[in-house]
């Protein structure tokens, strides 16, 4: 099975915890993943980024 996909680590830009573990497919995703998500840290909504 060739999936193109990849696992990646959704980290919180404000506090860095890594909060989620999602998957994305490199033929359709180009560049970074960002997303408003929820941060148990922070504890609220901020801006999670893929970390490499
Ligand atoms: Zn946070």
């Amino acid at each position: 099975m060739a999936e193109a996909r990849t696992e990646i680590t959704m980290a919180c830009s404000v506090c860095g915890n890594e909060n989620y573990i999602t998957t994305k497919n490199k033929k359709t995703v180009l560049g970074r993943f960002e997303e408003q998500k929820y941060c148990p840290h922070c504890r609220k909504k901020t801006l999670h980024k893929e970390k490499k």
